[in-house]
């Protein structure tokens, strides 16, 4: 007798097989080379703190163990960086993980959210597999059009709106009254969703402040960014109690591990590693600013550890990434219009900057304007 495969659920079975992003490692296997500049995906190339690290070490002789499903000692030292209660806050294995705990929680199948087409991915692609329908809005000149997101919450009934500020991938930044002004304009009982994987490179003076108090945000940082830990996977969501609570039914409590929780507690410590790091990609966007300039790809304003280049149009784009791939170069860039004849380029270290921009300057000459076809 023969058998066939048991099908998936129909809603996992209408699915797309696309992952959300190709991995520098996927192409290396494709082109059997090496990249020499791995600046594609954002990863902090400074690498985590030393004291994190020596902390990591350390976790992994222990590693026989389950993590603290509490993250008890890493909990206390969240909240008493940003002044919350350590119920406001739930940990999960990076934003990645927190977006779909997010959605699972919130957006029942069938209903909608919203967020900016070409954004970052990981939301669309957690909304999708839990049966939700999503809106998409243009960027505009070269930032989120937050009145036309809240428009669309409307027009559409959105329960939740995602909002990555500053943003990936143009590294856009709005300050505390925009966001103010932004949630205020979302429909009642709509969702507002902070992706801020990047909020250490902002201007800390600027930034919306923690008031958990409110129940229309959740608020999503990382270690994978400023603090160069993105393979422990560890972030967290902040919010009110009683939205936290609701995460705590469903969530991977063991879904965490035991290295990653060291080394965060280790990397919050370290803030003068931090101030190095910060201060250090900070110069890096200006030396970009001004290779771009130098070379006619104008630099989009930055607030991130990467900086986004217009290069004219999407052909150009596209021949630019594919060109520095052949020169071991791992760029990326944008897929969607307005932002697709732009190129994203994550800074470096010192050393690898200067290197970049060698290696940019030989390649920019031979990829002239190209008209887009
Ligand atoms: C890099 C990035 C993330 C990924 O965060 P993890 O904590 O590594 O899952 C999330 N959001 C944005 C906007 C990012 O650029």
């Amino acid at each position: 007798m023969s058998h066939h495969p048991i099908p998936p659920t129909p809603l996992v079975a209408g699915l797309p097989a696309t992952v959300p992003f190709v991995a520098p490692e996927a192409l290396q296997r494709q082109s059997g080379r090496t990249f020499r500049l791995r600046l594609g995906a954002n990863e902090s190339n400074f690498g985590p703190s030393p004291r994190a690290l020596a902390a990591m070490r350390e976790a992994a002789g222990r590693v026989n163990w389950y993590c603290d499903p509490e993250s008890y000692d890493l909990r206390a030292a969240v909240a008493a960086l940003h002044g919350v209660a350590t119920y406001e806050i739930v940990f999960g294995s990076g934003i990645d993980d927190l977006l779909g705990l997010v959605v699972r929680t919130y957006l029942s199948p069938g209903e909608t959210a919203v967020t900016s087409l070409g954004a970052y991915p990981t939301f669309n692609y957690h909304v999708a597999g839990y049966g939700g329908r999503l809106e998409r809005v243009p960027y505009r000149d070269d930032r989120n059009d937050l009145e036309a997101l809240a428009a669309a919450a409307h027009q559409h009934h959105a329960r939740i709106v995602y909002l990555a500020n500053p943003d990936n991938p143009t590294g856009s930044w709005y300050a505390a009254e925009v966001i103010r002004a932004f949630q205020d304009a979302l429909p009642e009982g709509c969702l507002l969703m902070l992706d801020e994987a990047y909020i250490e490179f902002a201007p800390a003076d600027e930034a919306l402040p923690l008031d958990i108090g409110d129940p229309r945000s959740i608020r999503l940082r990382t270690f994978s960014k400023a603090h160069g830990m993105a393979g422990a996977r560890i972030g967290y969501a902040l919010g009110p109690a009683e939205m936290m609570s609701a995460f705590d039914r469903i969530t991977l409590h063991f879904g965490i591990n035991r290295v990653a929780q060291e080394g965060a507690l280790a990397a919050l410590a370290d803030t003068t590693y931090l101030t190095y790091v910060v201060d250090e990609v900070a110069r890096g966007r200006e030396e970009y600013a001004a290779l771009g300039r130098e070379l006619g790809l104008t630099p989009l304003p930055s607030h991130t550890n990467f900086v986004t280049f217009d290069t004219g149009s999407p052909a150009r784009a596209k021949a630019l990434v594919a060109e520095l791939a052949r020169r071991d170069v791992f760029i990326r860039m944008p897929g969607a219009p307005p932002l697709d004849r732009c190129i994203r380029v994550t800074v470096g270290l010192a050393e690898e900057r200067a290197a970049f921009a060698d290696i940019l300057r030989a390649t920019v000459p031979e990829i002239p304007e190209i008209e887009n076809r």
